[in-house]
């Protein structure tokens, strides 16, 4: 459960050194960069250790709910960082200081961590289906929810969705081409795009479906800018 979790007020209040200290200046007092990248309900981690390398400008943070699991991703962050100890971050790709995990309730709390069009990704990697009806209130893509994600999400940025669960595939797709803000993207795209390349089999749930013979249901989005008030 998310109880304990401590949340900023806002995004301002937030205080990212902790989770990136490499990108902290301590003489003005201010993070070198932004968080630009979110994996919503990370599970091990295995998608931050990806993209890392990938991104070396970007802060990719993960937000997961469960403590243990949450608790793991930090030991796996650190002995990264510790392996990696050598690694220039002006120079090398590999230093693994762009990546931190986050305990919280991604459905409850976006917006208190990101401000208006902060992110460029977002991903929902086989998110819990919640297979029973009166559960759907409880699945991380919905009309209110997009809006909330759409507001972090700057024009132009993406939201990345795999499942390999049919239902909750047609689910997510549905809400988000029913959404004003947002605009599929095409099978040819999502072959060129390096990102969704990667998604497809960086996680543990990935390789667990791809060990079982499952299907992956991709479907990756556009965020539209907002239409002119007239
Ligand atoms: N994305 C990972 C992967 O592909 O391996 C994990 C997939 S796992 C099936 C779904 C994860 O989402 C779980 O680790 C769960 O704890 C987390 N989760 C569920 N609801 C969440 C929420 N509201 N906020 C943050 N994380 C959540």
């Amino acid at each position: 459960s998310d109880k304990s979790a401590p949340y900023p007020v806002g995004p301002k209040e937030m205080d990212w050194s902790k989770l990136y200290p490499a990108y902290y200046n301590a003489e003005n007092k201010e993070m070198t960069n932004k968080v630009t990248i979110a994996d919503i309900g990370c599970g091990y981690g295995g998608l931050l250790a990806e993209l890392a390398p990938v991104f070396p400008k970007n802060l990719i943070l993960g937000m997961e709910i469960r403590m243990q699991v949450t608790n793991y991703v930090e030991d796996r962050i650190i002995a990264l960082r510790a392996q990696n100890s050598d690694s220039d971050i002006n120079k090398d790709s590999k230093h693994y200081q762009n990546i931190s995990v986050l305990r919280g309730n991604a459905m409850k709390f976006m917006n208190n961590f990101f401000e208006k069009g902060q992110l460029e990704k977002i991903f929902f990697m086989f998110p819990d289906p919640c297979f029973k009806k009166k559960k759907f209130k409880a699945r991380i893509i919905s009309n209110t929810l997009l809006s909330e994600y759409a507001h972090c999400l700057k024009e132009g940025g993406i939201i990345y969705t795999i499942t390999d669960v049919e239902d909750l595939h047609i689910w997510m797709r549905t809400h988000l081409e029913q959404h004003p803000l947002f605009e599929r993207l095409d099978e040819e795209w999502e072959k060129t795009d390096e990102s969704c390349q990667i998604m497809i089999n960086a996680t543990e749930e990935g390789q667990k479906v791809e060990r079982n013979k499952g299907s992956k249901w991709i479907a990756c989005f556009r965020r539209l800018p907002n239409p002119e008030i007239i």
